[in-house]
């Protein structure tokens, strides 16, 4: 019989980047057992690689900003598809979720009066990103983590054991949730190292797995984003909401090839770096939509002035959102105006002295200087679109991040939770989300354990499955080989599911979605169990898969275009569409299916915060009707 190591919790949660560190101090704080689990070392998830900072609207650069403002411009920026309730909870509780860091031991940058200082984003009305240079991410990892030691050096005066109430798995892969009827009973994974598996008994499990982008070709994620939350919701009774809204970031590295889509943070336009083509223009001021117009500069000058003077000036159309953006990138590309590489320039050399740029954009200096040997300083950096991240996710109560589904016991937060940003995230956004519901998931896992009257029990029978699902790669060594899988599905995703969509290939898509469906069920893996990345991708690949089929099915269904959908036969917002979101879930076979639900409705307080034209471009008649009639 196959060795399983067992451990007891009272929570499980899924992930160590921003939301999961959080969710388990909360947890802990709760005084329930805790174990994190990470698949990569400790302190290494997206989170880390965050630059440009976390969006708050604590009114330190500009007194006018305050959690309305923030919680319009979310609404605005996710097209107004947002869960409302995500948005509205965001916006209130995110300052105070800074400030707490702070007692964590958080050092962000600071204003000339001492208090934390506020940069601009695009689709934010005041400079709202708390940051620690560009570098923002590993700092709230850094404090998160020192929070966790600092409770496990309670822990350890109390019980003489650092572990007894919080522990990491690192390097720890879960692969399938335990369940016990409708209820969570537990996760079971693999240590990526030996290769040993183990079984997590435990009534609450939070996910908290970050995004998806590795089932695309171009992408700023790194290797261990493969959906896997995503999928284990799926696989235990949870749903999906948004999966065809993906953000391709506007501004990815394009060359040399060796690191196409890493990152070039937006806080680089957001300090005034401009875009230009290879005529040397603008082009931005020729992409504001009608939406935006009131609110962005028409001419150079105007949004020169903006930088200095935001009150009298309205924003450069290089700061609109990142959907606007990256579609007119590629715009300029396919009608020839790109640069050799296949990008536009982002210049800031031309545009602030070098010891400005050096000073403010550390990370970014160095990233051009090692990896493609451009100083940014003198030249200007080539551009072009990156697969960043995933608005869709598990479809959860706004409140308690508790999944909806047929399944109890289970809670998302971060990334891998939707309706929160609808369908396109405002940068700076993620940070401040993983912070709010993350805190949420961990207190309200805690509370559903505490209201337990009876634990859940996980079968034997369902933990031998699980090893047999594990195992049956490497008992196909001449299986398919998992590397070409992966390719193949990075080539359907990128060509047939990207930035721009059309029926006729997302129909294709989804036919050879199912050819490599049969092909990953006969993925083989060579070697043995002991550090065997061939066999994780194997594992993993089932995960992409049925993510990557959530995604194209909602494509085809949603005939319209919005956020990060773009539809080059429904080339235009639809209001009837705004009220659908596209539900997904699986059934025991493993099949997809699509069911369209109504968009929750704002509450009378929130919507009135908009004005009558406004709400008019993006609501139906007979919502407008409705709004109307409002007392006052
Ligand atoms: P992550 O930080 O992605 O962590 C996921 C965790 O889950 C990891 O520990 C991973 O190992 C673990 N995991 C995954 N699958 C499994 C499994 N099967 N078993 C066990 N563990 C698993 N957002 C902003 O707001 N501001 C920014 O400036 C910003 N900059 C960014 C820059 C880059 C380069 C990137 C890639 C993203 C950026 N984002 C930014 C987005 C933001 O960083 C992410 O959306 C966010 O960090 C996600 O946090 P998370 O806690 O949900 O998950």
């Amino acid at each position: 019989t196959t060795r399983i190591e067992r451990h007891h919790y009272d929570v499980v949660v899924i992930g160590a980047g921003g939301a999961g560190l959080r969710a388990a101090i909360e947890a802990r704080l709760a005084g329930k057992r805790t174990a994190i689990i990470s698949k990569s070392l400790f302190g290494k998830a997206h989170t880390v690689m965050a630059e440009g900072g976390a969006a708050a609207a604590m009114g330190n650069v500009n007194s006018r900003d305050n959690w309305m403002v923030h919680f319009r411009d979310t609404m605005r920026g996710g097209k107004f598809l947002n869960n409302f309730r995500m948005a509205e909870l965001h916006a209130k509780e995110a300052p105070e979720r800074i400030w707490e860091l702070e007692t964590y031991g958080a050092l962000f940058d600071r204003t000339k009066d001492g208090k934390i200082s506020q940069r601009n984003f695009g689709g934010h009305e005041y400079p709202r990103l708390a940051h620690v240079g560009d570098r923002t991410g590993l700092e709230l990892i850094r404090t998160l983590q020192q929070k966790i030691v600092s409770l496990q050096q309670e822990d350890f005066a109390e019980t003489g054991s650092y572990d007894s109430k919080i522990r990491v798995f690192a390097e720890t892969t879960i692969t399938e949730l335990m369940l016990d009827g409708d209820r969570v009973a537990g996760a079971f994974g693999y240590y990526r190292e030996t290769g040993e598996f183990l079984l997590l008994e435990a009534p609450a499990v939070v996910l908290a797995t970050g995004g998806v982008g590795r089932s695309y070709k171009v992408t700023s994620n790194s290797w261990e984003y493969t959906g896997d939350g995503h999928a284990l919701a799926l696989r235990a009774g949870a749903t999906l909401i948004n999966m065809e809204f993906l953000q391709f970031h506007p501004t990815g590295m394009v060359w040399p090839p060796s690191v196409k889509g890493i990152l070039v943070t937006e806080s680089v336009r957001g300090d005034g770096g401009v875009l230009r083509n290879s005529e040397g223009k603008r082009f931005m001021f020729n992409y504001v939509p009608d939406v935006f117009r009131k609110q962005y500069a028409d001419t150079e000058e105007e949004a020169d002035r903006w930088y200095t003077d935001p009150d009298n000036n309205r924003r450069p159309p290089e700061l609109l959102p990142r959907d606007e953006v990256a579609r007119a990138i590629n715009s300029e590309v396919k009608e020839g105006r790109g640069t050799k590489a296949g990008g536009v320039y982002l210049d800031v050399s031309t545009r602030m002295p070098a010891e400005t740029i050096t000073k403010r954009l550390p990370s970014m200096y160095h990233q051009f200087k090692e990896l493609a040997d451009v100083d940014i300083t003198k030249e200007p950096m080539e551009v072009g679109p990156t697969c960043h991240y995933v608005m869709g996710g598990v479809e959860v109560d706004p409140d308690s991040a508790a999944a909806f589904g047929k399944v109890t016991g289970l809670f998302a937060a971060g990334e891998v939770s939707g309706g929160m940003h609808g369908s396109n995230r405002l940068g700076g956004n993620s940070l401040s989300d993983l912070l709010v519901f993350g805190k949420r998931a961990g207190e309200h896992a805690a509370a559903y354990v505490d209201a337990l009257a009876k634990r859940p029990r996980v079968a034997t029978s369902d933990v031998e499955s699980a090893v047999d699902v594990a195992l049956a790669p490497l008992n196909r060594q001449s299986g398919e080989n998992p590397y070409t899988l992966q390719q193949d599905l990075q080539a359907v995703m990128g060509d047939l599911v990207g930035i721009i969509r059309r029926a006729g290939e997302l129909t294709d898509a989804a036919k050879r979605l199912q050819e490599l469906k049969q092909r990953v069920a006969n993925v083989g893996a060579t070697g043995g169990r002991k550090y065997n990345p061939g066999w994780h991708l194997a594992l993993d690949l089932r995960n992409m898969l049925v993510v990557s089929e959530c995604t194209a099915k909602a494509a085809l269904e949603r005939e319209e275009s919005r956020g990060g959908h773009t539809r080059e036969d429904f080339p235009a917002m639809s209001p009837d569409w705004r009220k659908v979101n596209l539900v997904c879930s699986v059934d025991k076979s493993g099949d997809v299916h699509l069911e369209r639900k109504p968009l929750p409705k704002m509450r009378e307080e929130l919507i009135t915060l908009f004005d009558r034209t406004e709400l008019s471009k993006y609501l139906t008649d007979g919502e407008m009707v409705e709004f109307d009639a409002l007392p006052g």
